[in-house]
């Protein structure tokens, strides 16, 4: 278990002024989910995870790489917006290249596309 204290990340709101992942953090905080960001570069998640989502009881919390290019972090945190929506409750989600494959991975990217095209659309 990855211990998580708020002051350890970056409110993910201050990482960004574009209007789509200005959007996306906005849906997850209305939620009650709490989004965050830092740089995950030079620490044991470097090249592995791009993001994670904690789910465990009501806390629930997004954690993106903040040194990701603008639309590879934004797909990321609408992917784990996915997690959030359609599996909640599994306590760890973290995001490698290998787990792609497993039936959740693929929901929530598909989650993930059907959000990004509606918030680049400027809904909802
Ligand atoms: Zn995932």
């Amino acid at each position: 278990m990855i211990p998580l204290k708020e002051d350890m990340f970056i409110p993910a709101i201050k990482i960004s002024n574009n209007p789509v992942w200005q959007r996306l953090v906005h849906l997850g905080t209305k939620r009650g989910i709490k989004m965050f960001a830092d740089d995950f570069r030079g620490t044991p998640l470097e090249g592995e995870v791009r993001g994670f989502y904690i789910g465990k009881n009501e806390f629930n919390a997004i954690v993106v790489d903040s040194s990701l290019p603008e639309e590879q972090r934004q797909f990321t945190l609408a992917h784990e917006l996915g997690h959030y929506a359609l599996h909640r409750g599994s306590a760890y989600n973290f995001d490698s290249p290998k787990e792609l494959k497993a039936k959740n991975e693929r929901e929530a990217d598909y989650f993930a596309n059907r959000l990004l095209h509606w918030v680049r659309k400027g809904q909802p």
